[in-house]
């Protein structure tokens, strides 16, 4: 059982893809905290996150304590995660960790819920279950702004939405692996649903898709 997630920043797909794992116990991997891991190791060691070459090294150097170094959940952080992923390299580096993960799960778990940009078109386009998780930019920033602050940290909205803009453009129009659903996925707008209704849309697209 594999649960491929796709959708743009604050969509709601890591709130679904966890509820899913726990729900229907699985494995869960949030694959952008792996990509920020890549963008946090480039900014530590001051390389310039337009080199394709330090990011590349980065990416194949990766241990799973990676996945735990701090401030990974900051819009630096995303941005930088956002320019290293446009690199070929990174994303073949970090292919097989991702399809080794859904293949073998942790745990003795019998399959598992994977969310990024690219699960379902690249990571694992065989999966039975695909969804595409988005919802308006402003609903998006708005839920950023308020996961921001409910951390203690600092963020005005026209500055979140301008970064995030930006960021959805560079994640849609990157040569490699860019963030659209897949032919297969179904779509759901979550702008106007709170978590539950969107847990409950996606469990129903689950157990009963074609209804
Ligand atoms: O999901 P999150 O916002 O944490 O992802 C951070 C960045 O990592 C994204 O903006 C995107 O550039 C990159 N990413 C990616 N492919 C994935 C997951 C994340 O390119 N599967």
């Amino acid at each position: 059982m594999i649960i491929a997630i796709d959708g743009p920043a604050a969509a709601g797909k890591g709130t679904l893809a966890r509820r899913l794992a726990q729900h229907l116990n699985l494995a869960y991997l949030d694959t952008g905290l792996i990509y920020r891991a890549v963008g946090k190791k480039v900014l530590i060691v001051g390389a310039d996150l337009e080199d394709a070459a330090a990011a590349e090294a980065e990416a194949r150097a990766m241990r799973p304590e990676d996945l735990e170094l701090e401030g990974l959940r900051t819009d630096e952080v995303a941005q930088a995660a956002s320019k290293v992923s446009t690199v070929p390299g990174v994303r073949a580096a970090l292919l097989e960790f991702q399809r080794d993960f859904a293949a073998y799960p942790p745990d003795d778990k019998a399959g598992a819920v994977l969310d990024g940009r690219d699960i379902g078109t690249v990571v694992c386009p065989e999966a039975p279950h695909k969804l595409f998780v988005t919802a308006s930019m402003d609903v998006r920033a708005q839920r950023r702004v308020k996961e921001l602050q409910d951390r203690g940290l600092e963020a005005i909205y026209a500055r979140v939405f301008e970064d995030m803009k930006e960021r959805d453009v560079r994640d849609s129009e990157r040569a490699v692996s860019p963030l659209e659903p897949a032919k297969d996925a179904h779509t759901l707008d979550t702008s106007d649903f709170d978590a539950d209704q969107v847990f409950q849309a996606a469990l129903d697209l689950i157990v009963s898709p074609g209804e």
